[in-house]
């Protein structure tokens, strides 16, 4: 089993040595091997996702992956920036449905912003669709002003696009998920999010996942406005099971959802293709502002190297020993900065990887 491990910048390569550390300790005859993307890629090769990363994501059976950006990058020519190589890493693997289960651990119900009894048992997946929309539109561009007057651009655009295909293979991803859910208990529902009210690209996605959905008569569907679903998600997020939606809504809805779990560093995510390759990463970005303070959080990591067992290596004990390490440390009171509470012990990104390594037995 080849894994390609892609850091990155900022707390990247800190919460990535840490979930590294976990995996090796596993006994599982896994083959690693690391290269640089993002802004420490361009600052080396002059390119964010230079062929030679490109080539070891394609080769490998999966990649683990821990975040790109820095605001100094934030003058260059939008193709060199570092948060492009994620995005052609998205594209050229067809990584095209993205999960975000958004999951509250007991222990860390007072950490979430909302009230205890709103979050308290919440256990949600959130699957984006991620290689359409408006991220990946033609055309774009700005349109720089001929009078004179207007220094610089006078109007910018990007075009919101689906097609059909892309909407049903994302619709049976999440029809399926609810299913597999529904048979350990889950609610088996889909809730499809989208602005059929305003957008012509929505209502496209409305239509098609309402399609798809017949041929699902054990899941049941329902669709909500982007509007509504970001105040149901803070209203009352535990009546959602499945929340099925594209890829610039599912991108701001899954942030909202973090800050449900406690913190944006508990959240881990997988990035799937058709062939069952994927890329794993936390959902956060790259904290340039705790970088290099060792205070990351670098459980959503640990989890989503967990998820990379399950999901594309066929590891699924191996995972469940990595996700009971987690639950056994945050029983015993350990916290990074961001999940703090009075009460428990406050740990740095090094300690809280020491201390699942120590509990995975
Ligand atoms: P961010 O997720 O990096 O940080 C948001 C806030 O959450 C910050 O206060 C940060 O300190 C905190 N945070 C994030 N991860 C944490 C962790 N593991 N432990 C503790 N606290 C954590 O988002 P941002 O500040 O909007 O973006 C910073 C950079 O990351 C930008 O360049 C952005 O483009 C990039 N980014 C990259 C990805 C990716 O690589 N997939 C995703 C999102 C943002």
């Amino acid at each position: 089993m080849k894994i390609a491990i892609l850091p990155g910048d900022g707390i990247g390569t800190e919460i990535v040595a840490e979930a590294v550390k976990v995996l090796k300790a596993l006994d599982l005859s896994l083959e690693t091997e690391t290269a640089l993307v993002g802004g420490a890629a361009y600052d080396a090769y002059g390119h964010p996702l230079p062929a030679a990363t490109l080539k070891l994501a394609q080769d490998a059976d999966a990649i683990l992956f821990g975040a790109v950006g820095d605001w100094k990058y934030d003058t260059l020519d939008r193709p060199l920036r570092p948060e492009q190589a994620i995005l052609g890493l998205r594209k050229n693997l067809g990584l095209f449905a993205n999960f975000r289960p958004a999951i509250c651990y007991p222990q860390l119900v007072d950490a979430s912003s909302l009230k205890r009894e709103r979050v308290s048992g919440l256990d949600i997946l959130i699957i984006r669709e991620l290689t359409g929309d408006i991220y990946f539109g033609q055309p774009r561009g700005r349109r720089i002003a001929t009078d004179g007057h207007f220094p610089g651009a006078e109007e910018a655009f990007d075009t919101m696009r689906y097609s059909r295909p892309e909407i049903e293979r994302i619709a049976h991803v999440a029809f399926q998920a609810a299913r597999k859910r529904k048979a350990s208990g889950g609610a088996g529902r889909v809730t499809s999010v989208d602005k059929a009210n305003v957008l012509e690209t929505f209502q496209l996605w409305k239509d098609v996942v309402t399609e798809i959905g017949l041929q699902y008569p054990d899941v049941a569907l329902d669709h909500m406005y982007v509007d509504n679903a970001a105040m149901q998600l803070v209203r009352a997020p535990k009546k959602f099971d499945v929340v099925v939606t594209g890829n610039m809504f599912g991108d701001i809805l899954s942030d909202a959802a973090a800050m449900l779990t406690g913190s944006i560093g508990m959240l881990p995510s997988a990035s799937l293709n058709d062939k069952g390759q994927g890329l794993y990463e936390p959902s956060h970005g790259s904290a340039p502002d705790i970088a290099g303070k060792g205070v990351a959080n670098p459980l959503a990591t640990i989890l989503s190297a967990a998820m990379m067992l399950r999901f594309s290596l066929n590891q699924p004990e191996a995972a469940a020993r990595i996700e009971q390490a987690v639950d056994k440390v945050l029983s015993q009171g350990l916290r990074t900065p961001d999940i703090y509470s009075e009460g428990t012990t406050r740990v740095g990104t090094v300690e809280m990887g020491d201390a699942v390594l120590k509990a995975l037995g």
